[in-house]
């Protein structure tokens, strides 16, 4: 599975993110997929919550607090309650174990070994050396995304099904968390 992740020309918050212009070429296979996944949703949704949640923890009671300009930086963007963010660098970031969510999250491109940022609620995962300003802001707005969904579970319902049917660079929560970097 790791293989066809490497193949996939996408991923969350990819190294090469810099070419945010770049468009991922349509894919003619995708409407296939896209209710393939779909359908999937409902039964990947449990794995995917315990996936989440088994990163969050972690974050929350190891990771770093934000300083005073972070506070300010994340209530720019949109947060809420900034106070409540934790950053953990990580050398890469954990793929899901459960096989069916990683054949998903690999197809679909939101998650490959290009990944370098990932946000579950208020845990922020940042792939060591790429903590620039933009990409914290991007993950920060997905914070407020979160806030705004009102869970985790309902964060990631709305994400995956959106990952789903747009694929990752076209979907809705990212193109706002695109349109909120700071630069
Ligand atoms: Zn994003």
């Amino acid at each position: 599975m790791f293989e066809f992740c490497v193949q996939h020309p996408s991923g969350i918050e990819k190294a090469a993110y810099a070419m945010q212009d770049t468009k991922i070429p349509h894919n003619p296979r995708r409407w296939n997929m896209t209710y393939n996944i779909l359908a999937l949703l409902p039964s990947l949704l449990p794995a995917a919550i315990a996936w989440a949640k088994s990163m969050t923890d972690p974050v929350i009671r190891n990771g770093s607090a934000l300083t005073e300009q972070g506070l300010s930086v994340a209530s720019a963007v949109g947060v809420a309650m900034p106070e409540r963010i934790h950053i953990a660098m990580v050398d890469s970031l954990p793929m899901p174990q459960d096989e069916t969510l990683r054949n998903v999250v690999c197809s679909t491109g939101l998650f490959g070994p290009d990944t370098v940022g990932l946000t579950l609620g208020y845990a922020i995962l940042i792939a060591e050396g790429h903590a620039t300003r933009r990409l914290l802001t991007h993950e920060f707005r997905h914070v407020h995304q979160y806030e705004k969904a009102g869970s985790i579970e309902k964060f990631l319902l709305a994400y995956l099904a959106e990952i789903a049917t747009f694929g990752y660079f076209d979907a809705p929560l990212e193109i706002d968390a695109r349109d909120h970097e700071l630069h």
